[in-house]
């Protein structure tokens, strides 16, 4: 493709262009920590009072991330919270969103799915649903989540390796991977019959859990399993490797290629510390000056790196890039913009 046909494919070049894998900015969004379930083991929503949520109406989002998509073109959304989808107006904001960005929701899928397709039409959202067994039932959750995803939104369940329920996973990943779906395993990090997990998983739900973690036919889905349960339950006990997950003054790419956005609006490097402000601060959402750093800089956190997908450079590139992979969008293709950042760079070069 020549650079006038890529620029015609991409209709609008970004002023800031992203030419580093993933070639596309990814935003975690804790939109707020307000839920409409209250799980035994959440460890989430106390987090509600730590924050003035801000709330927002369709318009003004609409320019923020239209502000957004000018500054580095077509971005990926990832929500979680709380329940994203409790926030107010929360699907009209999704449906303008998904114009010019894609989205993923961590959601305990209670909406009401007629409406859910009324506003949000398929194209560039994945669902990460997680089950909460306390709340609801398997049967009924299965079904909505098979819905979805077979039409049009792809989407995973996300089960909490809780210790009393550890025991039920075989039959739900099973009852998921017959349908080549995936099933996603958090390690539990809490408190269960006063024990601190997940340093209290004994070991035969620690082989469950490796097990799980590897089971799998999809490779891709081991490998992300996989270093969820390495991060958080391995190296927890083993402080040589444990000291391998502190990358103070190392480069990185987080606060670049991705950035963590608070229920104020706050937006941080990436989670670490309280509220991530130990990760450094890159200002607030409704800024209209708020931007994003222009390159890696050294990591300015003395401590464990929270993130088993840390955009450490020039280390373990091989093991992190392929997990920031997201859905596409219908209209703006990431490949557009590896071809563009390769052009860039050739020009650069010259
Ligand atoms: S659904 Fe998620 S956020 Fe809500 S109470 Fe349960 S664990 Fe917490
Ligand atoms: S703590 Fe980890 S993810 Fe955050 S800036 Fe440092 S290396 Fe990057």
């Amino acid at each position: 493709m020549n650079i006038e046909e890529l620029k015609q494919k991409m209709k609008v070049l970004p002023k800031h262009p992203r030419i580093y894998p993933p070639y596309k900015i990814h935003w975690n969004w804790d939109i707020s920590f307000k839920c409409n379930y209250k799980c035994s083991y959440c460890e989430v929503v106390r987090r509600d009072e730590e924050f003035n949520t801000q709330i927002a109406d369709t318009d003004k989002w609409r320019e923020v991330w239209n502000r957004i998509f000018d500054n580095y073109w077509c971005t990926h959304v990832r929500f979680s919270g709380g329940e994203p989808t409790i926030y107010p107006n929360f699907l009209p904001f999704l449906g303008m969103l998904l114009e010019k960005h894609t989205v993923d929701i961590t959601t305990n899928l209670s909406f009401d799915l007629n409406k859910f397709l009324d506003k949000v039409k398929p194209g560039g959202l994945s669902i990460s649903a997680s089950f909460h067994p306390e709340f609801t039932d398997f049967e009924t959750f299965f079904e909505k989540l098979k819905y979805l995803h077979f039409h049009g939104f792809p989407s995973t369940l996300s089960y909490v390796g809780y210790p009393p329920h550890l025991d039920k996973i075989p039959e739900y990943k099973k009852r998921l991977e017959d349908l080549q779906m995936y099933f996603k395993i958090i390690p539990f990090i809490g408190n269960y019959k006063g024990k601190k997990y997940p340093e209290a998983y004994d070991a035969r739900e620690r082989r469950l859990l490796e097990g799980f973690a590897t089971d799998s036919k999809d490779e891709h889905l081991n490998d992300m399993n996989s270093r969820w349960v390495e991060w958080r339950v391995e190296k927890e006990e083993n402080k040589e490797t444990r000291d391998t997950k502190i990358k103070l003054g190392k480069l990185c790419r987080m606060g670049q290629m991705y950035a963590k956005i608070h229920p104020d609006l706050t937006v941080t490097r990436c989670c670490a510390g309280y509220h991530g402000q130990q990760s450094g601060s890159l200002g607030h959402l409704l800024d209209p000056n708020f931007k994003l750093l222009d390159d890696a800089q050294p990591c300015s956190v003395d401590y464990d790196c929270p993130c088993f997908k840390g955009m450490f450079v020039g280390e373990e590139e091989d093991k992190w890039e392929p997990l920031w992979e997201s859905l596409d969008h219908p209209i703006y293709k990431v490949e557009y913009m590896r071809e563009y950042a390769k052009y860039l760079k050739e020009q650069g070069k010259k």
